[in-house]
């Protein structure tokens, strides 16, 4: 099964990626994870993209556009669940070439939908694990909030330390991000709405402003 996930920043689509990943036992491939995997491992392509994603601007396509189809052409798993890519209708376009080339279908579009000004006040205190990406944390969210060890907010999941990350507690890097975002011409609806109209495709769309289980459970009840 083959899914691509669309929703704003703050929209809880990383958390709801990973309650459907752990359903599916399919991969959960995010390009913004990604990135932060190749900065923290000092990698060529990880110094070319900090500064971009420090501001809230998309890394140029020559480096994600390669990246996320290598990712993707890699998984073994029995299906993914891409969180993240495609942003703009170019990159819309350029994966749904590829998939074609590569003879995958694909199965579902998850749009999460959520006022921006919500998604914007969610940021700020969502927290990164060190351990696991798929470890979600909210300093606002009882049902993943942090847990207190030793006088210090951990992961709830596996005890981990936590970070914030810088693009989340910057309202300039949250604008930009939003902006593109909601952006119908070019940018991340533009791509909603290139998939939504493809054939043979099925469109879950949800409320985000409920509770975690909440959406978790319209999301699941639209799956097989
Ligand atoms: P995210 O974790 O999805 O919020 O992504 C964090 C940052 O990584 C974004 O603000 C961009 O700078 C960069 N990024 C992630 N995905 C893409 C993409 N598909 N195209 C360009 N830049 C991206």
């Amino acid at each position: 099964m083959n899914i691509l996930t669309f929703g704003p920043n703050g929209s809880g689509k990383g958390t709801q990626g990973a309650i459907v990943k752990e359903k599916y036992g399919i991969d959960h491939i995010e390009s913004g994870a990604i990135f932060r995997e190749h900065i923290k491992g000092g990698t060529e392509l990880g110094k070319k993209a900090k500064a971009y994603i420090d501001r809230g601007d998309l890394v140029p396509d020559e480096i994600t556009i390669p990246m996320v189809l290598e990712t993707l052409g890699n998984s073994k798993a029995k299906g993914w669940l891409l969180d993240g890519f495609p942003r703009s209708l170019a990159q819309a376009e350029a994966l749904d070439k590829a998939l074609k080339d590569a003879g995958m279908k694909l199965d579902y579009v998850l749009e999460i939908k959520l006022d921006r000004q919500i998604a914007k006040d969610r940021i700020m205190g969502r927290r990164l694990c060190a351990n696991d990406n798929n470890h979600p944390n909210h300093i606002a969210f009882d049902a993943i909030k942090p847990v207190e060890k030793d006088g210090k907010l951990v992961c709830r999941v596996c005890g981990g330390e936590l970070s914030a990350r810088a693009d989340d507690q910057d309202e300039e890097a949250i604008n930009k991000r939003h902006n593109i975002y909601y952006d119908e011409t070019t940018g991340t609806m533009a791509a909603v709405n290139y998939f939504k109209k493809l054939q043979g495709t099925s469109i879950i769309s949800v409320d985000g402003s409920q509770g975690i289980k909440e959406v978790s459970q319209l999301i699941l009840k639209e799956l097989p």
